[in-house]
């Protein structure tokens, strides 16, 4: 059995108050495989790239045990580019530039060794290319998470709205919610988007965590204060990394299980802003991912004497 996620491998050229990148490797499926690679060692990655990405920056995906089979090489052809800059509070940017490249053709193929898929995540992608990988497997995946953000929203929302009919969950910020949703209130989006089709929603709300909706309930979980940002680039692709990470680990899909998740999630995307681009979730051990999750229970947890 195992994980699959899909998503853009790519460079990035990042701007942020404390500094500037040439171009470095990023992408959704990036973030979100390595990051779930600190939970489960099944992680299997589906994406394309151009002949421009080298061959030692794949290798850093092998080395994480993470299975490359589905990752297409384009000979010939420029990666995905994605170039940002972020505000002096961190929390907005704005795209300088997003050239899709070899994503324009994408046609995902999926190896047979993927069919044992029971886990998927469809990072951030061509709405239309996440409804093919969910209909190439043979058998329904017992959980389907979905990422996505505002730049599918502005040009592919018809492709957008099918794909989320097909899915479990769907995790996007806070503004992308309103977008979808075309309400204010954040109680009064989700209502509205568990109707289009999830049963889970999640709202990610940068440095001030993420709101989980099931149903009729609400679960909050915090962000960790950090005393040092340096990039926010790829947070929501770690924190669906290791939240489908975690929910694969652990094997049972409830409520209270999707409430840890969203912490193991956080962790790791509190990780990936303290440097700029993988450079972090790189190179984490397991102790620290451990003691970050319990400075995440340690943040909220109370009693309260009645
Ligand atoms: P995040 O900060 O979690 O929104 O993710 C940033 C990553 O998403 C970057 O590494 C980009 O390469 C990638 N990215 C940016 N725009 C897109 C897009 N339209 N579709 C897919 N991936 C994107």
């Amino acid at each position: 059995m195992s994980l699959i996620i899909i998503g853009t491998v790519a460079f990035d050229a990042i701007e942020t108050p404390f500094g500037k990148t040439d171009k470095i490797v990023g992408g959704a499926a990036t973030y979100a495989s390595l990051a779930a690679s600190y939970f489960y060692n099944k992680v299997k990655i589906i994406g394309v790239i151009g002949d421009d990405f080298q061959q030692e920056n794949v290798d850093k995906f092998t080395q994480h045990g993470i299975d490359t089979e589905g990752l297409q090489v384009k000979e010939g052809e420029k990666s995905f580019f994605w170039s940002g800059k972020y505000h002096n509070d961190m929390n907005s940017r704005d795209t300088l530039i997003t050239e899709l490249n070899v994503l324009e053709n994408f046609d995902p193929i999926i190896p047979e060794s993927y069919q044992d898929c029971e886990y998927l995540l469809l990072g951030n992608l061509t709405p239309i290319v996440q409804q093919t990988v969910i209909s190439r497997l043979k058998n329904r995946p017992k959980l389907i998470v979905l990422d996505t953000m505002n730049f599918w929203m502005d040009i592919m929302m018809e492709d957008l709205l099918e794909t989320i009919k097909l899915v479990d969950v769907l995790t996007i910020n806070d503004a992308e919610a309103r977008q979808l949703s075309g309400e204010y209130s954040l109680v009064k989006a989700a209502k509205k988007i568990l109707q289009m089709g999830p049963k889970y929603l999640i709202i990610k709300k940068g440095e001030h965590g993420a709101l989980l909706f099931h149903e009729d309930k609400i679960f909050s979980a915090p962000a960790l204060p950090l005393a040092d940002v340096f990039d926010p680039t790829g947070a929501g692709d770690a924190f669906a990394g290791g939240f489908i990470g975690y929910l694969a680990k652990v094997g049972t899909i409830n409520f209270n299980n999707m409430k840890n998740a969203i912490i193991y999630g956080s962790a790791l995307a509190s990780f990936c802003v303290e440097q700029f681009g993988t450079e972090k979730i790189l190179n984490l051990k397991d102790e620290e991912v451990a003691t970050r999750v319990q400075e995440f229970v340690n943040l909220s947890s109370f009693t309260i004497e009645a």
